[in-house]
Parts: structure tokens; sequence; C-alpha cells
């Protein structure tokens, strides 16, 4: 679809248009989870969050643009108490709307006020069918809370869409999820296999399966979905690092994914305050319209005239675009270079290292690093060297 848009061309000589605006409304979370993707920095964007008059401009500012699919999103937006006023704005503006959540902080009374404000669908988070597990992984206390979230929402005619991150500590018991999954009426679970940033990067040798685990998931969910038929649709994403090919990430830098972050930086995707040598324009100071059109930073790595080889000549590059930017940063130290999940890549060994640390019995029983406010003040100050001396740009 692009063809042009590198360092600083102006995009509207591109096609491109943000279906997708995430609006991840706050970075504050009640949950703690050794997974989570939030930037492990996210303490410093807790004090400055957007307004809700700011938040109904960008939503009225992406419409215009095209947008039409809106997800809210965090940390745990559930924190924010104008959720109300976003969701009836969205349904004014004609998206589809989607609330995503812990489920701590739903309530009947907001449920309520959601379903007659227009949300049209809200996706919970799910973690084990065991409370040992739910509880670690979270660092809380959420287990019953929970099903008694996921039997309201049903409650209140909502299809019921679960999304369950999976790891070393749950993938054993995935039949047991996915039957729970049944029990409380799921119709859409979706089995995320962790993808290693933000704090499950710090935490991938204590999080990583095996390739034979997830291979034996996988084989269980193919036979649960024969069970269950059309009941119940269930998405098993595979983990990029047992890909020998990347993904197109966020289907295409700039092409149809655009993120708003809590205190109002617009990116291309979730990570990209990683990348080095990137001013992302802010709500504060800029139209979405601009950002995503003319800033540099949604420009610099639209398309494929950033590439270097052998992404470059590469027959395949029109399917992955070269993968995901700030894997190739975090893992390799150079923004530009092919992805090391592609088998292709020079720096494909550091995926290959990865796998083989995430089976060292040593490194596995590390203590896992909690997504937490303290942890977050402390990697932000470079009090915790020793936790991200192996990725670059962390934080
Ligand atoms: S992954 Fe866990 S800690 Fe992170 S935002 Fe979601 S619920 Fe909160
Ligand atoms: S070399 Fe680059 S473009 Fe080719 S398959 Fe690998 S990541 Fe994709």
């Amino acid at each position: 679809m692009t063809t042009t848009g590198n360092n600083g061309v102006a995009a509207s000589k591109t096609n491109t248009q943000p279906l997708w605006l995430l609006a991840e409304v706050t970075y504050r979370c009640p949950l703690h989870c050794a997974f989570c993707y939030n930037p492990t920095d996210y303490d410093k964007h807790t004090q400055n969050e957007l307004t809700t008059e700011q938040w109904i401009q960008a939503l009225r500012d992406a419409r215009k643009m095209g947008a039409l699919q809106l997800g809210i999103s965090g940390g745990e937006p559930l924190l924010r108490d104008d959720i109300e006023d976003i969701v009836r704005e969205a349904r004014q503006l004609g998206y589809y709307s989607n609330l995503i959540t812990s489920g701590v902080g739903l309530t009947e009374k907001r449920i309520q006020e959601f379903k007659e404000g227009g949300l049209d669908h809200i996706q919970l988070s799910m973690h084990d069918i065991t409370e040992e597990i739910n509880n670690f992984i979270t660092n809380t206390k959420t287990f019953e809370l929970k099903k008694k979230v996921a039997a309201m929402i049903k409650g209140h005619g909502y299809p019921m869409v679960l999304n369950v991150v999976i790891h070393r500590y749950n993938i054993g018991h995935i039949k047991e999820i996915l039957e729970m999954a049944e029990a409380l009426g799921a119709d859409y679970v979706e089995l995320a296999n962790t993808q290693y940033y933000g704090w499950s990067l710090i935490n991938r040798s204590q999080l990583m399966p095996t390739k034979e685990q997830i291979d034996h998931a996988e084989m269980i969910t193919n036979e649960f979905r024969q069970k269950v038929g059309n009941k119940m649709k269930i998405f098993f994403v595979v983990p990029d690092y047992f890909s020998d090919r990347p993904k197109k990430c966020m289907n295409g830098w700039g092409e149809v994914f655009m993120i708003v972050t809590a205190n109002g930086d617009v990116l291309p995707c979730h990570s990209a305050r990683v990348l080095p040598g990137m001013a992302f324009p802010n709500v504060r100071e800029h139209g979405l319209e601009w950002a995503w059109k003319e800033s540099p930073a949604f420009n610099k790595y639209r398309g494929d005239d950033w590439m270097k080889e052998p992404c470059r000549s590469c027959p395949e590059k029109e399917k992955d675009l070269g993968g995901c930017r700030c894997q190739a940063f975090l893992l390799s130290g150079d923004a530009e270079s092919a992805d090391p999940v592609c088998t292709l890549s020079p720096n494909h060994h550091l995926i290959e290292k990865a796998i083989e640390d995430a089976k060292n019995p040593q490194l596995q029983a590390q203590p896992i690093v909690f997504r937490n406010d303290k942890n977050s003040r402390r990697i932000a100050a470079g009090e915790a060297p020793e936790l991200v001396k192996e990725f670059h740009a962390l934080p």
C-alpha cells in the first residue's frame, strides 16, 4: 500500500489511514503482571495524563481521519472515572469500541452505564485456572474477582472475550483454561503467548516456555477447537521467538494503527519510545493528522526505503516489512536491522541464545521483577542496571 515515506518525507504522499485507535488512557494499574508490555519507566507518565477533554478531542480527530475501531486500554482504564464519558463520545462518533480490562474496578453501576453509553465490547484478562498462579503472576489476589467480573459481563449481554497471556507458569494448563472459558460461556478466547517487550523482556528467562511446551499447547488447542466448533472461537497467537520469520509488526509502521498514550504521545506501536533518536509527537502540541501524515517519527519506518540488507533485496519483504523495529533494536542495538526472529538475520543467534537461556535452571530461578511503581522508578533512575544490561534502551 505505502511506497514512500522515509526520514521526514511527508506521508501525505501515502494512502495510509489509521483505522485503529488505541487509547492507553492510563499507565496506573492495580495489578503487577510479570509479563506486562507497558514501558518499564511507565511511572514517569502517571502524573501527566490527558484530561477528559483532550481524550475526546483525540477521538474526534482520529475519527475524522477514518478511524473506526477504538481500544480503551492501559494500565487499567477503569482507574479513570471518565471512561463512561469517553464511551458515550465514541458511540456518538460511530466507533466500534472495546474496553480492555483486568476487571478490577468494574461494578454493576459502571457496566450498566457502559451498556447505555454504547460500549460494544469488553475484553477481560484471565491468567490461570489456579488461584495460586493467578495471584503469583499478577502479584495480587484477583482470582475470585475475575470470575465474578466474567459473569457480570455475560449477564449484561456482552460477548464474552477472554485474553490469556501464556507463559511457563500456565502453559501446562491450556486444556483446563479452555474448559474454564467454556464453562464461563466465552465466545472468544485469545491464548496470547508472551511477546518479549517491557517487563516481559526483563523476565524473559523466567517466563519463556520450551518449543515442546508450545507445540503441545497448540495441539491441545486444536483438539479443543474441534470439540467446541463454532460455539467458542479460539485464537492461538504463536510467539515470535519460535517462528522462523517475523510478523508484519502492527501490520506495518504507520499503516493502520495509531496509539495515543496516557501522557498524549502518539505512537505507531506500543514500544516505539524505546527507539533511539525519535521525537514522537504529542497531542498537546500537534494534531493527530500532523502526527500521522507529517511527523518525522511516523514517516521514519513507513514502507521499505529505510531497509538495509538482508531485508532490502529480500523477496519476502512485502510480507513482513522486516518485522519489528523495537525488537530489532532491543536485542541487537540496531533499529534498522532485520528483526532477529528471522533466520536470515545476522542477529538470529540472539534469539537462539534467549531460547537456550530460558532452559538454564539458574536463570529460570532468578526472582521475577514485578511491574510496580517502585521497580519502575528504580529502572528509570538507572538504579537496577543488572536487570536491563542485556537489552538496549530499557528504559
Ligand atoms: S498486563 Fe497486568 S500490570 Fe500490565 S497493564 Fe495489564 S493488568 Fe496491568
Ligand atoms: S530478511 Fe528481512 S524482509 Fe526477508 S524475511 Fe527476513 S525479516 Fe523479512
